[in-house]
């Protein structure tokens, strides 16, 4: 396999024009400067060819530029670009109708809100969900990731830097322990499973002693963690956090930005423990690249909200519902089906890897979210992001996207369009980097 000097000399001199003018703050994990995509592949400015395994952090749901949805957004635009969430159109009705059918309410009909990023469809979630229950406080889990403005920031809890000097944040919110089976933290009792110790946990010593129960409007928390390490929690978590919030009138917001729209193999995650929440964050995936976001609630109480409760002016915009509308129905028609057998197929290629690298302590994921865990040895767990930082470089060098997470975790979330021979291909090319990165650091 060839190792590419890359960033080429055309990306070169555009990274150090970005450097002058774009700010700092962005950060970038290795120099890819995009010229054009088709599908699953993209091609830099120096003309070299990517297989894109990340997908601009799963979004780009139908792979790039796809024919279908380049011709929904130029036919619109055509018509009109925009118009404020003042006025109606049809493209905006038609993307809440299809998700009014597939919100996981349980048969309760969904009504959305439309935003244009995931951190407005959690702050639009929290502000319902405060709105209908009059109570102050949340529930947000350490290792989440929600977002940046000072709602959601309230919430995220996954670096020091995403919050140094920005306190205060939003007011009111608690962080519990996510239940993660590879580094569990928490002791069960008796033959209890680690999802009720956690969800115990959270009864008797969160809600027992830091916040009264009747005080707590929801709990926000990710299917499977996502910035956190795409961490897929135990099969009894979700069914007891339902219990628990049941019994005392908790809401449960599903953050599915990064896990819903068909990505893990159904429309969203939490569905695969059967388990229906009270509102839905969605954006990421929802319109293959077009900004846009949605949040869904239980039409009971999106009702709820009177008139100028909330609002925005590019919500329902017009280019991104055309684009979602095509997006959800090719994730219906195939692209979610897709994900599930294609995603198992490629679980099972990592676990070959695993099979044959000490150094990937454990290997995980559902449909198209997939990850390594890097570990210094097997029994101390003990975790090694050099390895994991030195392997997303030599993948990008050999001609494969990828993207860190967590702490030492290699993400991988392709465009759900992708196949059994560009798996094939992407493999290969991930185990070559493990094993340039790992005899680098003599692993
Ligand atoms: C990316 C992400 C967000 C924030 O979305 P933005 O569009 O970057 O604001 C929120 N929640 C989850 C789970 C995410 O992965």
């Amino acid at each position: 396999m060839e190792l590419r000097n890359v960033p080429g000399p055309k990306a070169q001199a555009i990274i150090a024009r970005d450097r002058e003018v774009i700010s700092p703050a962005v950060g970038r994990p290795y120099g890819f400067v995009m010229d054009h995509g088709r599908g699953a592949e993209v091609w830099d400015v120096d003309g070299y060819r990517y297989l894109d395994f990340i997908a601009g952090i799963a979004v780009v749901t139908t792979g790039h530029s796809h024919p279908a949805v380049v011709k929904a957004i130029q036919e619109q635009a055509e018509k009109f670009i925009h118009i404020s969430s003042d006025y109606y159109h049809e493209p905006w009705v038609r993307v809440a109708e299809k998700l009014a059918e597939i919100a996981p309410f349980g048969g309760e009909p969904g009504m959305s809100f439309m935003t244009n990023s995931g951190t407005e469809s959690v702050e639009a979630a929290i502000k319902l969900a405060r709105y209908v229950t009059n109570r102050k406080f949340f529930i947000g889990f350490l290792g989440g990731f929600h977002g940046r403005t000072m709602g959601s920031l309230a919430f995220t809890a996954r670096k020091a830097a995403f919050r140094s000097r920005f306190f205060p944040w939003m007011g009111g919110v608690v962080h519990a322990p996510f239940p993660n089976p590879y580094r569990p933290i928490l002791r069960s009792r008796g033959d209890e499973g680690y999802g009720e110790t956690v969800v115990r946990y959270i009864e008797e010593q969160i809600l027992g002693t830091l916040v009264p129960p009747d005080e707590v409007a929801a709990f926000l928390v990710e299917p499977i963690q996502g910035e956190g390490g795409y961490i897929v929690p135990p099969d009894d978590f979700f069914p007891a956090l339902r219990r628990l919030a049941d019994k005392y009138g908790i809401l449960i917001i599903s953050d599915e930005v990064q896990t819903g729209v068909g990505r893990t193999g159904k429309w969203w995650a939490i569905e695969h423990w059967g388990v229906q929440p009270d509102l839905v964050a969605s954006a990421k995936g929802l319109a293959s690249g077009v900004p846009f976001g949605a949040m869904l609630a239980r039409k009971h109480l999106m009702m709820q909200w009177p008139k100028g409760a909330h609002g925005n002016t590019y919500g329902g915009n017009p280019l991104a519902s055309v684009a979602a509308l095509v997006t959800l129905d090719m994730v219906e028609k195939e692209l979610m089906a897709n994900a599930a057998e294609v995603g198992a197929y490629a679980l099972e290629g990592l676990r070959d890897i695993m099979a044959r690298h000490p150094t990937i302590g454990d290997v995980r994921g559902k449909g198209l979210m997939l990850a390594l865990e890097f570990v210094r040895d097997r029994a101390s767990k003990e975790p090694f992001p050099e390895l994991r930082d030195l392997v997303e470089q030599y993948a990008f060098r050999l001609g494969l996207l990828t993207m860190g997470s967590g702490t030492s975790v290699l993400r991988m979330a392709p465009p759900l369009i992708i196949t059994r021979a560009q798996v094939d291909e992407a493999w290969a090319i991930l185990e070559e980097a493990i094993a340039r990165a790992e005899r680098e650091l003599a692993a």
